[in-house]
């Protein structure tokens, strides 16, 4: 077993902390969540994109370097170290380009993926239902053929940032007698087409984190169907595979959550609780062994392996160290931790609130816990559903 990095990765590493020093905005950009921090933050997925980092894992012609998955965790520890902006357009880039390569035709690879690498085009996505969130086979929302078009009707709901984005991509049921997985149809639709309304969600913070999507006779042409008729849940099923699996959470974003945990535990180390030392350590144990097993899938996969259900162990596993290591920085903070960062008294809170609120969406978004679970007990461990 080698554990070191070859020249070419180390050199690699180099350049891309080279560019993050010089390129990385000095101040935070406002919240994606709202109209002027999604343009500043579109506006640095462009400055990603000009300098070929937009997606690196992504093969040229599409905008990217044709990076192996430990070029692109290399890239990734590099990304967070740097304290680079989140991605807004994650869905496009970590969801759908994936998907895209899988299941696209070279049109179709060749018409979405250098927009969404450039930021051009920002995608959301709609999967959710009132009635379908953890059972997600009871989508009602249908696409009707009408000659080489699909006509759209019903809703989505939760869809992240859709309020500003260009593009949804769904599910939508085309077999109108069809029953549960069946039926269903993966189309990509323009959020600007006659039809489509979008109902900005506010969070408790006001900001529009989310939209629900009404499609009233909306009609896109069939060549935005991704995959094959009546197999859109095959589709769904990958890009959930990305969602859960490797793309979504890479292991950087967690060391460093951890290390700044680090941080703060050593600047308040005298006034807090002894006992959350063990708590820090475990957090930082966590996100270095989420890391190594990062690395293993990576390894296996580029010997030809691939990735199933055990994505869900890490999706479970992230977002709940996650939450841990939330929950431990504001128990160092102790009744500060509840002031917002410009309170006189605020001191060193940071956004460690901020950071606890979203960490606790964390079992919910990509597929309750509950849910990975279950896909845990029957697809990992053989057990029976009932
Ligand atoms: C931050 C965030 C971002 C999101 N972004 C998007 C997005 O961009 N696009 C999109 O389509 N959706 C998005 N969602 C929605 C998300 O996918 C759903 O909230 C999630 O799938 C759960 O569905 P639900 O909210 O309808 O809850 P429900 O499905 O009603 O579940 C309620 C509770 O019951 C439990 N439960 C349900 N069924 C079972 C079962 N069979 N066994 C055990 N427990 C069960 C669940 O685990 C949960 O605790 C987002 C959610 C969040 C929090």
């Amino acid at each position: 077993m080698n554990l070191s990095f070859s020249p070419a990765e180390e050199g690699f590493r180099r350049e891309v902390r080279d560019w993050m020093e010089a390129n990385v905005p000095r101040t935070r950009l406002p919240s994606m969540d709202t109209a002027a921090g999604f343009a500043a933050h579109r506006q640095w997925e462009r400055t990603l994109n000009g300098g070929g980092f937009a997606m690196v894992s992504w093969p040229r012609e599409y905008g990217g370097r044709g990076a192996n998955l430990l070029e692109w965790l290399i890239f990734e520890e590099e990304y967070w170290r740097a304290g680079a902006p989140g991605r807004v357009n994650q869905n496009g880039i970590f969801l759908l380009g994936p998907t895209l390569m899988e299941y696209g035709t070279a049109e179709q690879k060749a018409r979405f993926l250098p927009r969404m690498a450039s930021g051009e085009e920002i995608w959301a996505q709609g999967w959710s239902e009132p009635n379908a969130g953890s059972d997600m086979a009871a989508i009602r929302a249908n696409a009707r053929a009408d000659g080489d078009e699909f006509v759209l009707n019903g809703q989505k709901t939760w869809s992240s940032r859709a309020a500003f984005a260009d593009w949804l991509f769904g599910i939508f049921r085309t077999d109108p007698e069809s029953k549960r997985h069946q039926g269903l149809t993966f189309v990509l639709v323009p959020l600007d087409t006659p039809g489509v309304t979008v109902r900005p969600i506010a969070q408790l913070d006001g900001e529009t984190g989310f939209a629900e999507v009404f499609f009233d006779e909306v009609r896109v042409p069939r060549w935005n169907q991704l995959g094959k008729l009546g197999e859109g849940w095959k589709v769904a099923m990958a890009t959930a595979g990305f969602e859960r699996g490797l793309m979504l959470r890479s292991p950087a974003r967690f060391q460093a959550t951890a290390a700044r945990l680090v941080e703060l535990y050593r600047r308040h180390a005298s006034e807090a609780d002894p006992s959350l030392r063990d708590a820090v350590v475990r957090a930082w144990t966590n996100a270095e062994a989420y890391c190594l097993n990062t690395y293993r899938t990576a390894t296996r996969l580029i010997a030809g392996g691939s990735i199933g259900a055990e994505a869900s162990l890490n999706k479970i596993f992230w977002s709940e160290m996650d939450v841990h290591m939330h929950e431990t920085a504001l128990a160092i903070l102790d009744a500060r931790a509840e002031l917002l960062p410009h309170a006189s008294a605020a001191g060193d809170v940071g956004d460690w609130l901020d950071g606890f609120y979203f960490s606790l969406a964390g079992p919910i978004y990509a597929g309750t816990n509950e849910i990975q679970r279950n896909v845990i007990a029957e697809r990992l461990l053989g057990l029976p559903r009932s």
